[in-house]
């Protein structure tokens, strides 16, 4: 269905919900960034012979493997944050007690600080802005992601930011997005969300019953049968 206009369906939207982190804020960049400038502040290079990329690479895989986990109820999130790096550095050798408190300090106070964002995503949201009230649904921490947003300069084109801390609830649980829409005074009709992710966004708002307009910038395989797919941002002058 990608590429037909959203126009012609029978339902008139008043308001878009976008996810933030890999949908307009730019995450994959702005976290390698970041553990850049962790690399460099702890001096890894004296303690290791991998170089960036790789101490990038082994912390990302651990990374998700937690995120999953506390996405699952699992562990909180306080652990979430120590033990990534926890067991990044135990697995390049390194034994230090204090370290995975202080990289996670460094980086949660870091990442928010970076302000890159998807191709084209300040004029979309400023076309959008024009015709639609935009709000932000987003898995994450209240303080992490309002950062993003401010910092980025894209805070004002939003009226509400729910994120699941505040809301109690992670994507895909319907309750969030109940949740946003009660915030926003929107309805399930006259609503539209759009993400990266068919688990937590493309699902997420199946459940509640909700369009939804798939980002796929990698152009991904994928089985899960989405109402429309875009790969640009810049799509979206045609679809809304
Ligand atoms: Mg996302």
């Amino acid at each position: 269905m990608s590429g037909d206009s959203l126009k012609k369906q029978h339902r008139t939207y008043e308001h878009i919900f976008f996810d933030l982190d890999h949908t307009l804020w730019d995450f994959e960049k702005n976290a390698f960034l970041t553990i850049e400038e962790l690399y460099e502040n702890f001096k890894l290079n004296e303690h290791t012979e991998l170089d960036v990329n790789s101490f990038y690479d082994i912390y990302s895989r651990h990374n998700h493997h937690y995120w999953d986990l506390f996405r699952r109820n699992q562990i909180n999130r306080d652990t979430l944050r120590y033990i990534r790096f926890q067991k990044t550095i135990q697995e390049i050798g390194i034994n230090n007690e204090s370290w995975p408190f202080e990289m996670s300090d460094f980086y949660l106070s870091r990442l928010p600080l970076k302000e890159h964002l998807f191709k084209d995503a300040r004029e979309v949201l400023n076309y959008l802005h024009a015709k639609y009230k935009l709000h932000i649904i987003t898995n994450g921490f209240d303080e992490v992601q309002h950062k993003k947003l401010e910092v980025s300069g894209i805070r004002p084109f939003f009226k509400h930011v729910i994120t699941s801390e505040i809301a109690g609830f992670q994507k895909p649980h319907s309750n969030i997005f109940r949740y946003a829409l009660e915030s926003a005074g929107a309805g399930v009709l006259n609503s539209i969300v759009i993400g990266d992710s068919i688990e937590a966004d493309i699902i997420g708002a199946q459940n509640a019953g909700l369009d939804h307009i798939f980002f796929n910038p990698l152009d991904q395989d994928n089985a899960h049968p989405v109402m429309h797919q875009i790969r640009e941002l810049k799509e979206l002058y045609d679809l809304l």
